[in-house]
C-alpha cells in the first residue's frame, strides 16, 4: 500500500468532506514520543490461520483447569454474565479474556499517571428499558432514590459544557451547526425532528433494542440505507447531513451509507433523542451523560472487581467443544506459552460473532448467519499527553466533547474534563476516529506505522489549537481491527432473541443486537447468565 499523503489521510472521510486545513504540508508530529499501545493484534490473530491454531491444539499435553461456568471474553458482556451467574448463586466462574485486563472496548488506561479511555467513553442515563443497567448503576451507587425521585451522582455526569465544535475558525456550542446557518437549514431540522418523532409513534424504538424486536415497517427500514432514507425525505441540507454523518460514526463507526435507515432512525428515536434548535415541541431526549476520566473504564472496573481472581486474562479462547456432560474450553496463556483445558458444566461464549464462529465446533446455524451477515468496523483511539492544557480559540468554551466540523475523525474529549480540582494542569486528550467497515481499513491500522496516525492527528489538531506542539509529551495509539458491528442494510432482517442458546452455550456479545453500545453489551450478558443460572 502506498503512504497516504496527509491531505489524503485527513480528507479519506469515509463520505465526509476534508477538513479545510491550512498548512498541509505542516510539519505533523516531529520528535513526540510513543507509540501502539493497548490492544495484542497478534493474540486474536492467532486464530486468522487455522494451521497455526491447529498445532497449537495438538501441541504438548494442555493443563487441565476446571469451573463450573466458562466465561470466554472479558468485554462488558461477559463481566455482566459474571455478574449475572454470582447474584445467582453460581459463584465457580472462571472468565477467560485475550487483553491484560478485562473490560473490552470499554477499558480504560493511564498516560504518564493519567487516567483516560481507550475506548468507550460515555454512558447516556439509561432509560426504563435498561433496567438491569439501571439496577446495577443503583447497586454501585451511581443512581439512588431521593425524594421518591432517582438521582445519578454529580460526580459522574458529564459537566458543562458539556460538547462544542470547530467551524469557520471559531469553537461553536453543541455539536448540532446552529450559528449563522440558513433558515433553510434550520427548517431541514425541524423536519427531522417531526420525522423521528413520528417513528417514535409508529414503532418501538427500545435501548437495549433486543426488547423491541423489528415490526414490518422497522423491517422495511432495516432493508435500506439511511442516506437513502434521507434523500427520499429531501433531507440534504450540508450541515444536517454532516451531523448525521458524525453521529453515524459516532455510534456505528460507518456513515449514513453504510448503515441502515433503521439504525439512522433508531440512534435518536431510542438512546439519543433529536431537538431541533428553537423548537420544543418536538423534544425527544433527555441528554444527560454519564462519564469519568478513564471512560467507561471506570464502569468495567466495577465489574471486574467482585470477580477477583476468577478473571484469567492473558489468554486467547482456541476452541469451545462439547464434551461428555459439558463442555470443553481450550485457551492459550500468553504468560506460559501453554494450552489450557478448560471442563466446565456451561459456557457464556461473550465473543465478537466473528471469533465466536471460529472458536465454537460445529456453530449452530444462527450463529453462522449472524457472524456472516454482520460487518465490522475498524476504530483508532489517541491517547494525547499534554502538559498543561491548550490555549483556547475564541468562542465556546473548552468542554468535554471537541469535534471537528468536516473533519472525518470524531474529534476528542478531555480526561480532565471531570476533574474534581478546577485548577488547569496537565491532561490526555483521547481523540477517536472511526474507520468504516472497508477492509482496507484494517489493512492500514496494520500496515501504517503509529508516526502515519500520529503526524495525521498533529497536523488535524493543530488547526483549532496552534500550540499543539509545544503542549504534547506523547501519544499512544489503540488499534480496534473489529471493534464494533455496523448494523448495515440487510435483505431479510432479523434482531436476534434476548438469549441466544445452543446446547449448554449461552452467547452474549453486543454484536448480537447488530451494533454496540453499552446497554447491549450489559443486557445481553445478563441474559446469558441468568439463563444459565436457572436451567443449572
Ligand atoms: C473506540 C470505541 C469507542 C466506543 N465508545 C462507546 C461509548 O462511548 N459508549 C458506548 O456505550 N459504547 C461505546 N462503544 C461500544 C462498545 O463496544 C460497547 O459499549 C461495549 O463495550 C461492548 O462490549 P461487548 O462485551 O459486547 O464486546 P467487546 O468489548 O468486544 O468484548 C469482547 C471481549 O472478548 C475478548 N476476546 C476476543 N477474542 C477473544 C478470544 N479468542 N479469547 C478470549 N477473549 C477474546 C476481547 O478482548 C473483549 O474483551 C465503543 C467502542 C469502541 C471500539
Amino acid at each position: 500500500m502506498t503512504h497516504l499523503s496527509r491531505r489524503q489521510w485527513l480528507g479519506a472521510a469515509m463520505g465526509a468532506a476534508a477538513l479545510p486545513l491550512a498548512g498541509c504540508d505542516a510539519p505533523g508530529g516531529g520528535d513526540i514520543a510513543g507509540g501502539f499501545a493497548g490492544t495484542h493484534l497478534e493474540r486474536g490473530h492467532v486464530l486468522r490461520d487455522p494451521g497455526a491454531r491447529d498445532r497449537l491444539l495438538l501441541g504438548p499435553a494442555p493443563v487441565a483447569r476446571h469451573a463450573q461456568v466458562v466465561i470466554a471474553g472479558g468485554g462488558i458482556a461477559g463481566l455482566a454474565a459474571a455478574r449475572a451467574l454470582r447474584l445467582n448463586g453460581i459463584d465457580d466462574v472462571a472468565l477467560l479474556e485475550l487483553e491484560d485486563t478485562a473490560g473490552g472496548n470499554s477499558r480504560g488506561g493511564q498516560v504518564d499517571g493519567i487516567a483516560c479511555p481507550l475506548g468507550a467513553h460515555y454512558l447516556p442515563v439509561p432509560g426504563d428499558d435498561a433496567h438491569e443497567v439501571q439496577d446495577w448503576l443503583e447497586e454501585i451507587g451511581v443512581r439512588r432514590r431521593l425524594a421518591g425521585r432517582w438521582r445519578y451522582d454529580e460526580r459522574y455526569l458529564c459537566h458543562s459544557p458539556q460538547e462544542r465544535h470547530w467551524r469557520d475558525g471559531a469553537w461553536h456550542e453543541g455539536l448540532l451547526p446552529v450559528d449563522g446557518v440558513a433558515a433553510a437549514t434550520l427548517a431541514q431540522y425541524r423536519r427531522f425532528a417531526a420525522l423521528i418523532d413520528g417513528e417514535r409513534r409508529t414503532s418501538r424504538h427500545a435501548m437495549p433494542a433486543l426488547r423491541a424486536p423489528f415490526d414490518a415497517h422497522q423491517r422495511q427500514l432495516a432493508r435500506n440505507s439511511f442516506a437513502a432514507w434521507l434523500d427520499a425525505h429531501g433531507l440534504t441540507d450540508e450541515h444536517l447531513r454532516w451531523y448525521l454523518d458524525y453521529c453515524c460514526r459516532d455510534d456505528y463507526g460507518a456513515g449514513p451509507s453504510q448503515v441502515s435507515a433503521w439504525a439512522g432512525v433508531h440512534y435518536f428515536a431510542s438512546r439519543h433523542g433529536f431537538s431541533a434548535p428553537g423548537d420544543d415541541s418536538v423534544r425527544t431526549h433527555d441528554e444527560a451523560v454519564l462519564t469519568w476520566p478513564e471512560g467507561n473504564g471506570w464502569l468495567a472496573r466495577q465489574l471486574a472487581a467482585p470477580l477477583g481472581e476468577r478473571v484469567h486474562a492473558g489468554r486467547t479462547v482456541l476452541r469451545i467443544a462439547p464434551a461428555r456432560h459439558g463442555v470443553e474450553v481450550d485457551a492459550l496463556d500468553h504468560a506460559t506459552g501453554r494450552l489450557e483445558r478448560w471442563r466446565a458444566a456451561q459456557c457464556v461464549v461473550a465473543l465478537p460473532l466473528h471469533v465466536a464462529v471460529r472458536v465454537v465446533e460445529a456453530p449452530p446455524p444462527l450463529l453462522v448467519q449472524a457472524a456472516a451477515r454482520t460487518p465490522h468496523a475498524a476504530w483508532l483511539v489517541a491517547n494525547l499527553r499534554l502538559d498543561a492544557p491548550l490555549r483556547d480559540r475564541p468562542g465556546a468554551a473548552p468542554s468535554w466533547d471537541n469535534v471537528l466540523h468536516g473533519s472525518s475523525a470524531l474529534g476528542y474529549v478531555d480526561a480532565r474534563h471531570q476533574a474534581l480540582d478546577p485548577r488547569p494542569g496537565p491532561t490526555v486528550l483521547t481523540w477517536y476516529r472511526a474507520l468504516g467497515a472497508a477492509p482496507e481499513a484494517r489493512r492500514a491500522l496494520l500496515q501504517y506505522p503509529w508516526t502515519h496516525w500520529r503526524d495525521g492527528i498533529v497536523d488535524e489538531l493543530s488547526v483549532p489549537h496552534p500550540d499543539l506542539r509545544e503542549r504534547l509529551l506523547r501519544m499512544d495509539i489503540t488499534r480496534y481491527g473489529h471493534a464494533m458491528a455496523v448494523p448495515a442494510p440487510q435483505d431479510d432482517p432479523v434482531m436476534a432473541p434476548a438469549v441466544v442458546r445452543h446446547d449448554r452455550l449461552a452467547f452474549a456479545h453486543a454484536d448480537w443486537s447488530g451494533y454496540s453500545v453499552f446497554e447491549e453489551a450489559f443486557t445481553r450478558g445478563h441474559l446469558a447468565g441468568l439463563a444459565l443460572a436457572r436451567t443449572g
